[in-house]
């Protein structure tokens, strides 16, 4: 079912996986050139111009969004223009053997009003600079953007009046006060980087951007736009200029995300398929069947590498591909029905549904975004097929070994770091001792939480934070319950997903009540082939299950993201959604911050066919029995 390594690759082609866009390389090129006026309408396409410095080692792109203007500074691998990373980093690893990674570095020098100046001439003038008032009695609003420009020339300002020795104490200290509120209202952690760096933006000359970030740009700020739904005329908001500059993160992570693809081929068909991973109901059995039964190698490939990981944390390429690719081979071991490697591909296409839909990943550190999808990956490693309660029923090794507690869970957990262990598998190796130590306690938290017995628990402790005032939610207990309802949440998909993943899990069951009744040991439940209601199980696995762990997650993400979102739009594709009315895009100021339910009307469908299911089900068992029942016919008598 599932080939390795290299094989599999034969006759593939380079796959560089889009954001889902499907915008290209060309496309983008030619709607840079087809535009030289620069200014573009609010709600249009973002417009890039791209520009190589002298030196020729730093590249350069203008992005004009919203009226303002972003210098993106792409440096080469290692070149002597990369931009500054934000800590030092260990020394690189050692090359892999198919050949050197290309990383490079990607930053937002800075940000411009292209509507209010010239964006050669950022500097004020003299000029400008004699025509200001000092008035503080009619300055705009300190979060917007004219705010910046105003306290911007005014600190300006007032430098050239101190030096000249002409400015009062009370005028100077307005001003500043001023200023500094100004400051206060932009959002902290990016501007920072902004203020860091130097004005570059004059130094620019025309060339190019590598394509893949082209090709990010242009599928990222489009599909953006396009949602955004803003009124041409309307001024740009603060927030969505802070959110402009947040997107600066997800630049950093595409970047290295693209430099890294080059040395990993993915099939023609698994690109295709790939190119639906942002949807709720991925299909991931479409992704099976074009990874040639690989699904995991590849979409744990993509991930990883499209949040940015392989580079930050320095993964061998060849490393991570062996990594996955014994992982995959441990889900196959024991040819489970439901527990195998297509169960773990979509376990962690749905994390990552979560973590780029609603935002969270803006909310997670590199380092927790890493934990949480190697957590996916990983979090049924070598299942038996067989739950929990038949390992402590039939005294398994595993069993003996974890004392009956959380006896998969512990086994996935310990068997994936005993494979992380091996030289060859090692994904961890450019980890500092800190990073590993907390990446090894997030992964063990995570997977823990996944076992259900400790469901009704963490609902419940989740819950009554949630209604604490200012409730505090660890990173951790957060992304073990995103993994949680990851793991039960087929029930929440497309119908002919769902069912076929229940259709699978109860050929799983049905095989440990045959073991069951051969061991003569009670049938779990819905293990017994011969006495399960089906429909009905199902119906209540969603109304007590998975209904309530969505809206708790649902809950708990609209809490946590609410006041990242209040400062900024957060989430490649968020908006917030109107509470009165579903799917309208919601007035900012007056609305609570949604996050999009795309499980709900699933789950709502998928329970209706159950319950239709339930009705022929009982139908067909009450015409049995009363064929059952009913005295037998009178046989024909003979003549
Ligand atoms: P895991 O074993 O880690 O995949 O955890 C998910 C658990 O949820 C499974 O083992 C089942 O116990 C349960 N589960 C998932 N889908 C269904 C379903 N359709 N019906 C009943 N239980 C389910
Ligand atoms: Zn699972």
């Amino acid at each position: 079912m599932m080939r390795r390594g290299k094989a599999l690759l034969e006759g593939s082609r380079q796959g560089s996986v889009d954001g889902g866009s499907g915008v290209s390389d060309k496309e983008l090129v030619h709607k840079c050139h087809s535009d030289p006026g620069g200014g573009r309408a609010l709600g249009a396409a973002p417009r890039t111009v791209r520009h190589r410095s002298a030196s020729g080692a730093a590249r350069k792109c203008v992005l004009t969004l919203d009226g303002y203007s972003y210098v993106i500074v792409a440096s080469p691998p290692g070149g002597a223009g990369a931009p500054r990373e934000e800590a030092p980093r260990p020394p690189p690893p050692p090359a892999p053997r198919n050949g050197t990674p290309k990383q490079g570095g990607l930053t937002i020098v800075r940000r411009s009003s292209s509507r209010h100046k010239s964006e050669s001439c950022p500097t004020p003038t003299d000029e400008q600079l004699d025509q200001l008032s000092l008035d503080t009695d009619h300055l705009p609003a300190v979060d917007t953007p004219d705010a910046c420009d105003k306290a911007a020339l005014r600190l300006r300002y007032l430098l050239r009046q101190l030096n000249r020795g002409e400015i009062s104490a009370e005028t100077l200290q307005k001003n500043l006060q001023y200023a500094a509120r100004v400051l206060e209202a932009v959002y902290i952690d990016e501007t920072k980087r902004l203020a860091d760096e130097d004005d570059e933006l004059s130094e620019v000359q025309p060339d190019a951007v590598p394509p893949e970030v082209r090709e990010w740009l242009a599928s990222t700020f489009t599909r953006q736009l396009a949602t955004a739904k803003r009124k041409s005329d309307e001024k740009p908001k603060f927030r969505s200029v802070a959110h402009a500059i947040r997107a600066g993160i997800f630049v950093d992570r595409i970047y290295r995300r693209v430099t890294s693809t080059a040395l990993m081929q993915f099939p023609q068909d698994v690109v295709r398929v790939l190119k639906t991973l942002d949807e709720w109901s991925f299909d991931v059995f479409a992704l099976f069947e074009a990874a040639a039964g690989a699904p995991l190698k590849y979409l744990g490939y993509e991930l990883l590498n499209r949040y940015g990981m392989i580079h930050k944390f320095k993964v061998p390429p060849t490393i991570l591909e062996s990594f996955l690719s014994r992982i995959e081979e441990g889900y196959c071991k024991f040819n489970n029905p439901y527990h195998n490697n297509l169960h773990a591909a979509d376990v962690a296409q749905t994390v990552h549904y979560m973590l780029c839909q609603t935002g969270l990943m803006n909310w997670l550190s590199d380092l927790e975004i890493f934990a949480t999808l190697v957590a996916a990956v990983i979090h049924d490693f070598e299942h038996t097929g067989t739950t929990n309660n038949f390992h402590v029923m039939s005294g398994s090794d595993t069993a003996l070994l974890y004392n009956d507690r959380a006896v998969l869970e512990n086994h996935h957990i310990s068997a994936a770091f005993r494979l992380i262990k091996d030289e060859e598998c090692n994904i961890l190796q450019n980890l500092s001792r800190d990073e590993f130590r907390e990446f090894r306690t997030l992964v063990i938290d995570m997977v823990l939480a996944t076992d259900m017995s400790f469901h009704f628990q963490q609902l419940k402790n989740m819950r009554s934070l949630l209604t604490l005032a200012e409730p505090t939610v660890d990173k951790s207990k957060a992304a073990s319950l995103v993994l949680h309802c990851c793991d039960i949440s087929h029930p929440a998909k497309r119908w002919d997903l769902h069912h076929r993943w229940t259709m699978s899990l109860l050929d799983e069951f049905f095989l440990q009540g045959d073991k069951e009744r051969e061991l003569g040991l009670p049938f779990s439940p819905l293990c017994d082939r011969n006495n399960t209601l089906v429909a009905e199980s199902q119906i209540g696995f969603i109304e007590f299950i998975v209904e309530p762990s969505m809206g708790v997650c649902a809950d708990m993400l609209e809490c946590i993201l609410g006041p990242l979102h209040s400062s900024s739009k957060t989430g490649a594709s968020q908006e917030p959604i109107s509470e009165d009315a579903p799917g309208k895009i919601a007035n900012e100021t007056s609305t609570k911050f949604k996050i999009r339910k795309p499980w709900v009307a699933c789950l709502s469908d998928n329970k209706k066919i159950w319950k239709e299911q339930a009705a022929k089900d009982a139908e067909a068992r009450a015409k049995a029995e009363e064929e059952a029942n009913s005295p037998p016919a009178p046989a024909p008598t003979e003549e």
